[in-house]
């Protein structure tokens, strides 16, 4: 047994310190990067937001949407042939660029992500995504998928550490997909004892990837739009988000009224209600981990993402950053005890 002493952090450890700033007002902040990448020769320009692939998040209802943001959306792996050969029909260029296929790792996944994309060449991302990113097989697979799709844009994970994130982007990867934990409808920490907290997942993940010439997604763990400030302070590339999407039009989610209200169900899949839904329920050598909560209902998702994006852009002025590229050279951290002002928390109407 070892412990580290050194202290790791979360989002809620830290604030931004402001430095001074040229910029006039947060409309001159540009949120869109050009992304070329380590193995892949396609290039991608948009805001570096990605929806998550859980069901609920990461439905093609949500693509178009957000594609009219510049973001992407990764779409979940339970969509059928049927249902992608529908989407690819009646949609354009534009909102093809902005989807990332997920995958499992089965053998018939891999079928099912050949078929997906010989269906359109616009198709550039996919996401080999499994919980835990550290085991032997998941690098032989992330192989296979790179010796078969040279020219794609692959992302996998999740792993929390540098030496993973290196042979990740070693065995094919362009991109790792950070985080173990952090989720907000996520029990693993809880369940297992496991995790690492995010904002050190990503300075010490974004360190190793960027040392390779790959870049890092950190997934899970924010809440509020200053949390996606300090993890792109933090080094982080892309950030996929699930619950801050949750609740809305695009969502795929059960609704409920109680009184006058509308909720939404949103889930982890790892819960009890993904396992239901799709295999059945939980196997008997296994815990759930995730949780189903029940959200108050948004409607359309357009002013959550202008609220996001807004609190980037203010997040970016504030360091004088003229680019979101810029965002982590001009970020300095400050370790602080505490957050926002919460004595009116309970009072809002
Ligand atoms: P959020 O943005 O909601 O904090 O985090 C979203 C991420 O949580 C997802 O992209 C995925 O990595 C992770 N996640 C989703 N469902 C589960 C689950 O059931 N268990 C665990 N451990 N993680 C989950």
């Amino acid at each position: 047994m070892r412990i580290e002493e050194d202290i790791k952090l979360g989002f809620k450890d830290v604030l931004i310190r402001p430095k001074r700033s040229t910029l006039k007002s947060r409309s001159q902040v540009d949120l869109i990067r050009n992304f070329s990448f380590k193995y892949s020769l396609n290039t991608w320009s948009g805001i570096p937001i990605i929806a998550a692939n859980m069901d609920t998040i990461g439905t093609f209802e949500m693509v178009k949407s957000l594609s009219n943001f510049n973001i992407l959306t990764a779409v979940h792996k339970y969509y059928s042939l049927e249902d992608w050969i529908n989407f690819i029909n009646i949609s354009s260029d534009k909102i093809l660029d902005h989807v990332i296929v997920s995958i499992g790792t089965s053998d018939i996944d891999f079928i099912k992500l050949k078929k997906i994309l010989s269906l359109s060449t616009k198709l550039k991302y996919i996401c080999i995504d499994v919980a835990n990113g550290y085991s032997e097989y998941f690098v032989s697979f992330l192989k296979l998928v790179r010796e078969n799709f040279l020219d794609k844009i692959i992302c996998a994970g999740n792993v929390v550490t540098g030496e993973m994130v290196e042979e990740l982007i070693l065995s094919g990867a362009d991109i790792v997909k950070v985080g173990i934990g952090p989720g907000s409808v996520c029990t693993t920490r809880v369940k297992t004892g496991v995790g690492y907290p995010q904002l050190s997942a990503i300075i010490e993940c974004a360190d190793a990837a960027h040392g390779l010439g790959g870049q890092i997604i950190s997934d899970g763990g924010c809440s509020v739009s200053g949390d996606l400030a300090k993890a792109f302070g933090g080094g982080a590339d892309f950030i996929m988000l699930g619950g801050m999407l949750a609740g809305h039009n695009e969502c795929l989610g059960q609704i409920i009224q109680i009184k006058s209200k509308k909720y939404m169900l949103f889930y982890g899949m790892s819960s009890e209600s993904a396992m239901q839904r799709y295999v059945g329920g939980i196997a008997g050598y296994r815990a759930s981990e995730g949780k189903t909560v029940k959200i108050p209902f948004r409607g359309s998702i357009e002013n959550t993402i202008r609220d996001i994006l807004g609190g980037l852009r203010s997040a970016c002025t504030y360091v004088g950053a003229s680019r979101l590229k810029e965002l982590t050279k001009r970020t300095t951290f400050i370790r602080v005890s505490e957050q926002e002002n919460c004595i009116f928390n309970h009072a809002n109407y």
